[in-house]
């Protein structure tokens, strides 16, 4: 009787209520993985440029993370045992959203360092997320296509790829150190750094 009354009390949560109760305690779990690890991770302690490893469902997050400068490493429908491969041959923090990927034992355990986020949100939201828990800063941006570093470019050297009406009005431009693609702080860059700042990520956080 009082298990079916606890079984009604139960099917009473709202979705919304369930994944926070979700939430909180895979927020727990987390905060158990790094406590047994001396009150933080020494991968992101320690290391100069923390470089994130983000499941297949997070490639807007990876190119918000980019251009927050951070390398995020993304594959289009990469498999569980190959993102976890990933994640430890990089030495980076696994970002994920699926909660039965904690189960496994390299991640229980720690050896690989793991953020799970919670599967609704978006982008923006979710980088904001990170930075919060992992207490980053924004740095210089990259290449939000691959992670490269962006390199100042003489816009001589590279007025064949402007376009004529981006010319016109903006002369600092950039390119990928990487992948070659050329970047400007136009307006859809405008937008990026208006977004980090009202999620509260700027410089000055
Ligand atoms: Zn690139």
């Amino acid at each position: 009787m009082a298990r079916a009354h606890a079984q009604t009390l139960r099917t009473k949560v709202t979705p919304n209520e369930a994944w926070a109760q979700l939430d909180a305690q895979l927020q727990r779990q987390w905060a158990r993985l790094t406590a047994r690890r001396g009150g933080s991770d020494p991968m992101i302690t320690e290391s100069a440029e923390p470089r994130f490893v983000c499941d297949a469902g997070l490639g807007g997050l990876a190119r918000w993370l980019r251009a927050a400068g951070y390398e995020a490493a993304w594959t289009a429908g990469i498999a569980d045992d190959a993102l976890l491969r990933a994640a430890r041959e990089q030495r980076a923090l696994l970002l994920t959203t699926d909660s039965l990927l904690l189960e496994r034992r390299v991640i229980r355990e720690g050896t690989i360092p793991t953020l799970w986020l919670p599967p609704w949100g978006r982008a923006p939201e979710q980088l904001a997320r990170v930075f919060r828990e992992l207490r980053l800063r924004p740095r210089t941006p990259r290449c939000m296509a691959c992670g490269g570093e962006l390199r100042r470019e003489d816009k001589a050297a590279v007025a064949a790829r402007i376009p004529p009406r981006t010319a016109r009005w903006l002369d600092l431009y950039f390119v990928c150190a990487r992948c070659n693609r050329l970047f400007w702080h136009g307006t859809h860059w405008a937008r990026i750094t208006e977004r980090l700042r009202s999620l509260g990520i700027d410089e000055t956080s």
